[in-house]
């Protein structure tokens, strides 16, 4: 058996490795081929290091905070064009499960206005809407090594031009024909071993060589490991690779020789400072993190809460041995898309001047359409979430008794675990009338949830960034969040004596916490309304989009590649 290393014994050898690496690539003197089987590197030798460089991985590690964000860059002067290729599962409108669709969408959007030319790749998954699949152009298609048994798998390239962003969908009917667009980790871990390569190969294929990979979530997270393992003999390997934690509770763990099966990488990527975790299992987000450029999370309080046990699932010493490279950039929303003026789904659409009557509106077509009282009197709390435990549901659970008291009316809106679908669903027959639980993904309905509603409860366990809170404010729906990840970083406290603040807030995971939130919300709602009412203006001029991060992100393409 192996002897055992010091955690700081450990974490040299990723770094020696990658360092090896790096200079094995130099030494390749732009042997640029461009061809799409990409060869297994060879075992290499590891080096010592010097006493200095110990020290440093000796060093205590502070949490990285939000205030270490590069500056962006000033919009007026006129900034280098970059090349970008954005990897990651899903994004709107084809195909979304949460937040990190809505990012895949505007964030290339945004970029593309700030002189970058994005390229999307996604997996043609056939429960991609039909209107989509048929705007979809062939582009070429190859045949490409995979598995470590020499097993080969078609790659179809299928794109589609959209407002200034390119979209490559990998095609392939193995891999992509079933899900939603997840199934299990059984068929999941083998197609995104898949999607990883074949994106990769995708670009040397159609000859696209970006100054930066944008890789998002661990379905991306083999994208940085194959760049610098077998893609490292190929003119890709001169991109800079960008990794994104959208949640880190999703890692893509698998078995160690299931892994090795079906990515064929070398030996030296299955060690503890790389993909290996807890000795048996692969991990590919852990891996993509220590073989890529810089790890950005999408709020600022995150990627501190990363770095300890309670929010760092099992990689807080990777993340804080590797906080150097990591930073916070606070998610957006997509202006156009979330716009109450021009929603099409709202039966009143509105703006500030006019969103206390418009909202009132909206309240009495959303009660209609739900079964609830009609009556724009009652205040309409929402809750537009995935039903897990991530969203601090038990929270809610434990306290609507005590919110249903005749003013009050609760919109739940998701799909989840089944205990808190048939918690929710028991709600909704114990309070007739005042409660519905819509066990569904409906987007139209959210649109109108956010218009209708008055307040929207977001008070996670945990929450990298939350959209729903920042589509909440943009549609005069005051959030009452919990002070944990994004929602600290996007949701101003309301103070009553400086007549501040966007929405309601509470630190603790308590259910007496929420509750006193939503109460001291409704009491300025009942008691105050015209205060309120200018917290619903505040709310709708913050600024919630894209343009501010998507800054950040062109800064960091810019401080990888000067
Ligand atoms: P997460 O990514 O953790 O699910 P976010 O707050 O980042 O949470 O993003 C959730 C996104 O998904 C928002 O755009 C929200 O409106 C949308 N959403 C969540 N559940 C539903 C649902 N049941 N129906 C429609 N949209 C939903």
């Amino acid at each position: 058996m192996p002897a055992r290393k010091t955690p700081a014994a450990a974490e040299e050898t990723a770094e020696q490795t990658l360092e090896v690496q790096e200079e094995k690539k130099r030494r390749r003197t732009a042997k640029k081929s461009a061809e799409v089987g990409a060869e297994t590197a060879p075992k290499v030798p590891t080096r010592k290091r010097s006493p200095a460089k110990k020290q440093a991985a000796a060093a205590p590690v502070e949490p990285v905070v939000s205030s270490e964000l590069p500056a962006p860059a000033s919009p007026e002067l006129p900034q280098p064009r970059r090349s970008v290729a954005f990897i990651g599962s899903e994004c709107y409108p084809f195909v979304k499960t949460g937040g990190l669709a809505d990012v895949m969408y505007a964030l290339p959007r945004a970029l593309a206005k700030l002189n970058c030319d994005v390229k999307v790749l996604l997996p043609r998954y056939r429960c991609i809407a039909q209107p989509w699949q048929e705007k979809m152009i062939y582009r070429g298609s190859f045949m490409m090594d995979l598995c470590a048994d020499g097993r080969a798998f078609y790659v179809g390239i299928m794109e589609y031009v959209w407002d200034g962003v390119v979209y490559d969908f990998i095609d392939n009917e193995d891999f992509f024909s079933y899900g939603q667009p997840y199934t299990n980790l059984v068929d999941d871990i083998p197609r995104f071993c898949y999607f990883g390569k074949a994106a990769l190969a995708a670009l040397n294929y159609m000859d696209w060589i970006p100054d930066v990979i944008h890789c998002h979530d661990w379905q991306a997270a083999l994208v940085p490991v194959y760049l610098r393992t077998l893609f490292a003999a190929t003119p890709l390997s001169n991109a800079k690779t960008v990794l994104t934690i959208h949640n880190l509770r999703f890692q893509g763990i698998y078995n160690i020789p299931t892994i090795q099966y079906w990515t064929n990488l070398p030996d030296y990527v299955f060690n503890k400072d790389a993909l290996t975790q807890n000795w048996v299992d692969a991990n590919m987000l852990k891996g993509g993190l220590t073989y890529c450029d810089r790890i950005t999370t999408v709020s600022g309080t995150y990627a501190g809460e990363i770095q300890t046990p309670f929010f760092g699932e099992e990689l807080d010493a990777h993340l804080r041995y590797h906080a150097g490279k990591l930073r916070g950039i606070v998610n957006g929303i997509d202006p156009q898309l979330w716009n109450s003026r021009t929603d099409k789904f709202l039966r009143a659409p509105y703006g500030t001047e006019d969103a206390a009557a418009q909202k009132q509106v909206n309240k009495l077509a959303l009660q209609a359409q739900l079964g609830l009282e009609q009556n724009a009197d009652k205040m309409v709390l929402g809750l537009i979430s995935r039903l897990t435990d991530q969203k601090g549901l038990d929270l809610v659970n434990a306290i609507v008794p005590a919110l249903v008291d005749g003013n009050t009316q609760i919109v739940v809106l998701g799909t989840g675990e089944a205990r808190y679908e048939d918690s929710f669903r028991s709600f909704e027959h114990a309070y007739r009338g005042t409660v519905c639980s819509y066990i569904a993904y409906d987007e139209a309905l959210a649109h109108r949830i956010y218009a209708g509603a008055d307040a929207l409860l977001v008070p996670s366990l945990f929450e990298p960034c939350g959209l729903t809170q920042l589509i909440a404010m943009r549609y005069g729906t005051v959030p009452i969040v919990r002070e944990t990840g994004g929602l600290k970083d996007t949701v101003q406290p309301f103070n009553q004596y400086a007549n501040e603040g966007n929405g309601f807030t509470f630190d603790r995971y308590d259910a007496g916490l929420l509750l006193d939130a939503v109460n001291r919300a409704k009491t300025l709602y009942f008691t105050e309304r015209p205060r309120w009412d200018e917290m619903v203006r505040r709310d709708m001029e913050k600024d919630v989009s894209w343009e501010n991060s998507a800054r950040h992100y062109r800064s960091l393409y810019l401080e990888l590649k000067p």
